[in-house]
């Protein structure tokens, strides 16, 4: 840059000597500098501002750090939005001797939504949905017979916070909370919801009958198909109960029209 003005100082000192205007000449030139007596100490150009770096097209790899954030994604803003409104909840008894609600957590857009019935000691303590030994299980199953991480799919629950005790919530309770399992159904629109146990089953498809009558028979929630199956806790007290639940997920693979995973129903 220096030797550029330089360079366009003697041009103006050259165009005086021979009458030509340069400006004319050389329009787009940047403003001149008063030109300097011919006696004056030589100017010593400032030193040039840093440029500015040049911006160069993003190649795919680049897009995501040169781009602009986004809009957010209005499904994941809607869940944040929702998970807030339930941690704060005081619909019912249940907000007064909970640690965490817990709103329920995985995959945004899941095929198949997974219901419970409400969080226990470890859900309550750490705010997530079956973190316990029956969640260990939950997590073998889908891994062993659908081939699935938990982040694959959505995990709720019917009531959000903590019974005390552990003790089943109560009817009220369940229709104070009911509300937002609907708009969690909403949001996600499962191809397949798996009630594990019979409060998840009674409560989503407004039955009155047990999970052994439930099993394996044609349900729907909302035009969203329901396969019923044994509780985790269950299925650890009652590990023979274990080939129930893995035919049951294999009838969840065929809705989904996954394949199925071979595997021992030992999990
Ligand atoms: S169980 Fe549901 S309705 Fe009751 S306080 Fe918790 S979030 Fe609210």
């Amino acid at each position: 840059m220096a030797e550029l003005r330089q360079i366009l100082q003697h041009l103006e000192l050259a165009a005086q000597a021979y009458g030509v205007d340069l400006t004319l000449a050389v329009p787009t030139l940047p403003p001149r500098r008063p030109a300097a007596p011919a006696s004056a100490t030589p100017v010593v150009a400032a030193p040039a501002a840093p440029a500015a770096p040049a911006r160069l097209a993003p190649t795919p790899g680049e897009t995501t750090l040169l781009a602009p954030a986004g809009p957010p994604d209005p499904v994941e803003a809607a869940f944040a939005a929702l998970r807030r409104e339930i941690q704060a909840c005081t619909r019912c008894a249940l907000h007064q001797g909970r640690e965490h609600a817990v709103p329920g957590e995985g995959n945004p857009r899941a095929e198949v939504l997974f219901l419970g019935e409400a969080p226990g000691a470890s859900e309550d303590k750490t705010g997530r949905p079956f973190v316990g030994p029956s969640g260990q299980l939950l997590d073998r199953i889908l891994a062993g017979a659908m081939g699935l991480q938990r982040s694959d799919v959505y995990i709720a629950n019917v009531a959000k916070c903590h019974p005390p005790g552990n003790r089943n919530p109560e009817p009220h309770e369940v229709a104070a909370c009911l509300p937002f399992l609907t708009r969690q159904l909403a949001l996600v629109r499962p191809k397949v919801i798996v009630c594990l146990g019979r409060v998840a089953a009674q409560n989503l498809l407004g039955a009155s009958e047990s999970v052994s009558k439930l099993r394996g028979r044609d349900l729907c929630h909302d035009g969203i198909p329901v396969v019923v199956t044994w509780h985790p806790a269950y299925l650890l007290r009652e590990p023979a109960a274990k080939r129930d639940t893995w035919e049951d997920i294999k009838r969840v693979n065929r809705l989904l029209g996954r394949p199925e995973v071979p595997k021992s129903p030992g999990a």
